[in-house]
């Protein structure tokens, strides 16, 4: 009995020392994780760190689009003024572009276009973009291009052409003679090119008048058409010399719209429409 009695309190104490070894064991198990945690802070903590590093860049992209830089805005402007380039080289546009119409080859007196107003003068709504591109860059340079004249019709042609007749034969002429005289500069009905709505008379608007003369070409606002007129698909129609294939005059205020890229080829070679056609 005494030494069951000593066994049951060696049992006891056995017992013990276990349940004090399982208390110990559990609340070290609990220790590590915390230790754990807690070095795991640290790399959350520079997590936040390289997120705080990261946000001086994302705020440098917002500041960049938010703010409407000069490039932005370039090719803006650009595209206003190259569309209508990229028109000008479709096939379609150089077809009805390059219509021939001289005192050979008459226009057709119901000849229809869609037109449209600049400053009052009827264009043909194809070439508007580029009137007022021309117009425009003038302007940036501080020249006063103005229209004189663009479409006009049958009624028209006739008004204009009777009244030079007229004025030749008050001065003495005969009407055959006048008539033949008039037709150098004034297009007789019916083979104008105004009527195609392609061509347009430019002047300068500080002269607040048509006096359409050779000094044109002298003055800033003919020297800036003769210089940039192809950059808009305008040529000037009657070169100086040449009136023996065109059958007019020098007229340095007169343009005809060709397209850009016949333009460009015309202004380099120095030739007329006729001949550019003839070999086109
Ligand atoms: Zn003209």
């Amino acid at each position: 009995m005494k030494h069951f009695f000593k066994n049951k309190i060696f049992i006891s104490t056995i017992c013990l020392a276990i349940t004090s070894l399982t208390t110990l064991f559990f609340i070290n198990r609990q220790k590590q994780p915390k230790d754990t945690e807690n070095s795991n802070n640290s790399p959350d903590e520079s997590n936040e760190e390289e997120e705080n590093k990261e946000e001086p860049p994302e705020e440098k992209e917002s500041s960049q689009q938010e703010q409407p830089s000069p490039e932005e805005h370039k090719p803006e402007s650009q595209r206003e003024e190259q569309a209508p380039s990229q028109n000008n080289n479709s096939p379609q546009n150089q077809a009805w572009a390059l219509i021939l119409v001289n005192k050979q080859h008459g226009i057709s007196q119901d000849f229809g276009i869609q037109t449209t107003k600049i400053d009052g003068i009827d264009v043909d709504v194809r070439i508007a973009p580029h009137v007022l591109g021309l117009i425009k860059m003038a302007k940036s340079q501080d020249i006063n291009l103005g229209l004189c004249s663009g479409y006009r019709s049958i009624m028209t042609q006739n008004q204009l052409f009777q009244r030079e007749v007229d004025g030749l034969i008050a001065k003495g002429y005969s009407r055959s003679k006048a008539e033949e005289e008039a037709s150098r500069s004034v297009a007789p009905p019916g083979t104008s090119e105004h009527h195609t709505g392609l061509a347009i008379d430019c002047y300068s608007n500080s002269q607040k008048n048509c006096n359409l003369v050779e000094a044109f070409a002298n003055t800033s606002e003919g020297k800036f058409i003769k210089e940039n007129g192809s950059k808009f698909g305008f040529i000037l129609r009657y070169p100086k010399g040449k009136e023996h294939i065109t059958g007019y005059i020098y007229e340095p205020w007169h343009l005809r719209y060709v397209g850009e890229k016949v333009a460009e080829e015309i202004t380099k070679s120095g030739k007329t429409l006729e001949e550019h056609l003839a070999i086109a």
